[in-house]
């Protein structure tokens, strides 16, 4: 697709396809195919754009942007309003002298005077009204962009930078969601974890830039193993999780044995070289919500059966209903 377009294969123009091709953001997926659609080349500035826009991870730096522009948008709006209800004071002070004055006896050569002073002010009034108007248009629209890009950083927060799936938080978020929503509906909800079989070994071998290629090879394998409202997550460093709504244990360690199928199937070329190297595995844990379990609760136990893979041999999956055997053996 970039050779296509002339676009260099930089990293940032790399990494724009390799999201769109995930799927991982479907923002920027609707962007993207909405743009095809319209019959539009991509060209380089647009895809500067839509990297700037969707994958740019300066969050704290757009962060505090966003908010001085909130703070400068009130500050107008604020002032403003200030002034409008300054002149709106005086206005009403004018109206007031005027009554007095038509309490004693006018002629109509005062009258006319006290007219016009009423209509001269009648229309400063009206200038300050249509100040204020065309401040608050101009923030409304401004306000509308400040939106979407808080709603942009908001997303990007919840994604890990690495493998472009959701990170910690957005799993703490999604596992106590995923909880909450299993007790209202009656329904199984199952958590899997997943670490990397002696994935130290593998980045001391073959370096950690290659290390970080596995660690999104495994990432997609594991997103594209699971349905739509599973959710998979980078746990931590070499660790993933997937939680799994309406889903019983059984399930959930078929789902497990074939992300585990297909992580093992893998074979690992070194991009800049082709140079093979070999496969890797993964050990799972998988646990199953019960009436009095907590999100950490359900976490340890799924980390248990983990452990329990691990001392088992790795490459494996283990559930909670063969915990209790091998931890008694
Ligand atoms: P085990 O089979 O028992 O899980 O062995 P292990 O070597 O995978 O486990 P250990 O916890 O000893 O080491 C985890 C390693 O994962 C350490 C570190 O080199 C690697 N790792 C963690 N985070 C990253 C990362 O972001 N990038 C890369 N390349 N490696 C990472
Ligand atoms: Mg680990
Ligand atoms: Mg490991």
């Amino acid at each position: 697709m970039l050779k296509r377009s002339s676009i260099p294969p930089y990293p940032n123009f790399y990494e724009l396809l390799y999201t769109y091709a995930t799927g991982v953001n479907p923002a920027l997926n609707t962007r993207i195919n909405e743009i095809f659609r319209q019959g539009h080349s991509p060209t380089v500035n647009l895809a500067e754009a839509l990297y700037n826009e969707f994958l740019k991870s300066d969050l704290d730096e757009r962060i505090s942007a966003v908010s001085e522009r909130m703070h400068a948008r009130i500050e107008a709006v604020h002032d403003a309003i200030d002034s409008a209800m300054v002149t709106a004071n005086a206005y009403s002070g004018s109206l007031q002298a005027a009554r007095g004055d038509l309490e004693a006896e006018v002629t109509p050569e005062a009258l006319k005077t006290m007219a016009e002073r009423l209509l001269a002010e009648t229309r400063r009034m009206q200038d300050t009204n249509r100040h204020l108007e065309m401040k608050l248009e101009a923030s409304r629209d401004d306000i509308a962009a400040l939106r979407r890009d808080l709603e942009n950083v908001r997303r990007e927060s919840l994604l890990d930078p690495l493998t472009k799936i959701s990170n910690r938080k957005s799993f703490d978020e999604g596992l106590a969601a995923a909880i909450s929503e299993a007790r209202r509906d009656g329904l199984p909800l199952c958590l899997l974890l997943l670490d990397i079989d002696s994935f130290k070994k593998f980045n001391d071998t073959h370096g950690h830039q290659t290390g970080d290629q596995v660690l999104r090879l495994v990432a997609m394998t594991l997103k594209s193993n699971i349905k739509g409202k599973d959710l998979a997550a980078r746990y931590g460093g070499e660790e993933f999780a997937a939680i799994l709504p309406h889903t019983d244990l059984e399930g959930a360690v078929i789902a497990a044995e074939n992300i585990r199928k297909a992580i093992q199937a893998k074979q690992l070329l070194k991009r800049s070289t082709n140079e093979k190297l070999g496969r890797i595995t993964a050990s799972f844990g998988v646990a199953m919500l019960r009436d009095d379990d907590t999100a950490s609760s359900l976490i340890d136990r799924a980390d248990r059966c983990l452990y329990a893979a691990k001392h088992a041999g790795r490459n494996r999956v283990v559930s909670e209903s063969e915990l209790a055997n091998i931890e008694a053996a």
